[in-house]
């Protein structure tokens, strides 16, 4: 049994991904922002779509949809609980539904912050969890709709998986994550050294997505509420993590 999984550059910085299974010739699609650089990817391969998993409602990972539905009748994926705001859906799932790919299996996560109801899903058997605005590379989505804590529940339930999976967030804000990040880590030389790796890829257009778990949990200050350096940054020395991530995520919107 085993995943491969392509990133495709979408828009002007977002991402989709497809995971395919060789075995059993299965191609899932996750997050649809346009519909161009995705059909070519599987025109390209020779890759027809099964499925589409679909992480929250807004357009710049859904506007693609239907273009995709007209050249591959793909069943579409999405919360239950955000039906009204999705695309037409084949199947509604909620929090801990498994839903089969190929021989594996996505898990899905409910991971609202960023918006109500949005969804990652992990699927154990390609070591990947797909986040796009929920956890992202040296960042997190903006909280449009849900308060800190219920970002941060979010966040805890992705920091419990194990620390080699592959994070597969939904932009290319690396970069831009990386200079905040900067601002209030900037003693952790794991974090110095990644960003060098980080301008170095951009330098050659090469993506920084997906990342590790493990990279994230040593070097994305909105996982780091348990650190000294963090917690005086924001002037929260000594406080709980829950509260040093509300503090920094209200320093990112201002920064
Ligand atoms: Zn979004
Ligand atoms: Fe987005």
């Amino acid at each position: 049994m085993s995943f491969e999984i392509v990133t495709l550059p979408c828009l002007a910085d977002n991402y989709a991904f497809l995971l395919h299974e060789n075995d059993t010739g299965t191609t899932a699609l996750f997050d649809a922002p346009e519909e161009a650089p995705i059909l070519r990817a599987l025109a390209e391969r020779g890759w027809s779509l099964d499925q589409v998993f679909l992480t929250h409602h807004h357009y710049d990972h859904v506007d693609g949809l239907a273009g995709i539905l007209a050249e591959h009748s793909a069943e579409v994926i999405g919360n239950a609980q955000d039906a009204d705001r999705l695309p037409p859906l084949h199947r509604k799932v909620t929090e801990g539904d498994m839903v089969p790919i190929g021989s594996g299996a996505a898990r899905v996560m409910d991971v609202s912050g960023h918006t109500f109801g949005h969804l990652a899903f992990h699927v154990e058997a390609a070591n990947a969890v797909f986040t796009a605005d929920s956890l992202m590379a040296l960042g997190c989505g903006r909280l449009f709709e849900g308060p800190a804590d219920q970002m941060w529940a979010s966040l805890q339930k992705l920091m419990a998986l194990p620390p080699e999976t592959l994070v597969c967030s939904g932009h290319e804000y690396t970069l831009a994550n990386g200079r905040f990040a900067m601002t209030i880590e900037p003693g952790n030389p794991d974090l110095v050294a990644r960003i060098d790796s980080v301008k170095a890829a951009r330098a050659k257009g090469e993506p920084t997505v997906p990342s590790t778990l493990g990279q994230e949990l040593a070097t994305n200050p909105f996982l780091r509420g348990h650190v000294e350096e963090v917690q005086k940054s924001v002037g929260m020395t000594g406080q709980d993590a829950g509260a040093v991530f509300a503090k920094v995520r209200q320093a990112k919107d201002n920064f």
